[in-house]
């Protein structure tokens, strides 16, 4: 940077409310709530071109340690996701005729394989990932990932998935005007975030990640979003993450100096919400 500002002070990113209270604070950002309609989100927040280069990179230059948020591939993910698709879109999958399907922030590719198993002969099945490391060891593994952004797309698709990027995306709403335009008629858009805009700071099961993660959605955020922008929600579903297994992996996070809230298995407000809705 040249020295100029780094960072910027923003409205509600969903109501466009100017009023706020403060939430919580980590890695020397702050996120408040939106005293209007409760959307917690980073504030004041990188500018655009730092958000857009950690995305590419993983890394943020503007915070101190250079954090990374290159993760590894969780192969288990695969299964986790096969079984959940395997349900919420029997219909789809009853179908002889291929389908199209478009997973955005494809990460390495978990997804898409998921959805590859399931979904009939013949079908596109890609992923969009602008993260390079990412996107070449999918490749690597057979998946067919594209580069760039929703933006850049100019094919169609049946289904889009958005699992756990939500909380990236600095404006959902141009997010949404983009998605229908890579939708085909009577498209499907699966998405799944944390509803971490419905708990209180403390709740929080882990770190949030500030600033890499910019905001952070209730229920009724992702819902009103969804249909201000016209989509049907043909199904809403919420998976608890804090079973036995999160417990002793948080044990472990914690043994080695990680930030982990450890709660209870099965007490936690924490729910993944799971939408699958149409475009009308
Ligand atoms: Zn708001």
């Amino acid at each position: 940077m040249n020295g100029g500002p780094t960072t910027e002070v923003i409205n509600c990113p969903f109501c466009s409310g100017p009023e706020s209270e403060y939430w919580t604070k980590e890695n020397g950002f702050t996120a408040v709530k939106c005293s209007d309609c409760g959307l917690v989100y980073v504030n004041p927040r990188p500018i655009a071109t730092l958000i857009d280069e950690a995305v590419k990179t993983g890394v943020h230059s503007d915070v101190d340690h250079g954090r990374t948020a290159i993760v590894r591939r969780a192969a288990s993910n695969v299964r986790v996701y096969e079984k959940i698709f395997s349900s919420m879109y029997s219909d789809v999958w009853e179908r002889t005729t291929p389908i199209s399907w478009l997973d955005i922030g494809a990460g390495y590719g978990e997804v898409i394989e998921a959805v590859a198993n399931l979904a009939p002969q013949g079908s596109t099945i890609e992923g969009l990932e602008p993260m390079e490391p990412k996107r070449n060891a999918a490749r690597k593994r057979g998946l067919a990932m594209r580069e760039g952004y929703l933006s850049d797309v100019k094919s169609r698709y049946d289904f889009v998935s958005l699992v756990n990027v939500y909380s990236h995306i600095p404006n959902f709403h141009e997010f949404l005007k983009d998605l229908k335009k890579v939708l085909s008629v009577g498209g499907e858009f699966f998405v799944e975030t944390g509803n971490i805009g419905d708990l209180d700071a403390r709740e929080v099961p882990s770190e949030l990640d500030l600033p890499d993660h910019l905001v952070f959605a209730g229920e009724k955020n992702i819902e009103d979003y969804l249909t201000n922008a016209g989509f049907e929600i043909i199904e809403f579903r919420r998976r608890r993450k804090d079973g036995v297994i999160n417990f002793a992996k948080n044990i472990g996070k914690k043994m080695i100096g990680r930030q982990v809230n450890l709660t209870l298995p099965y007490t936690s407000r924490y729910r993944s919400i799971m939408i699958r809705a149409a475009l009308t």
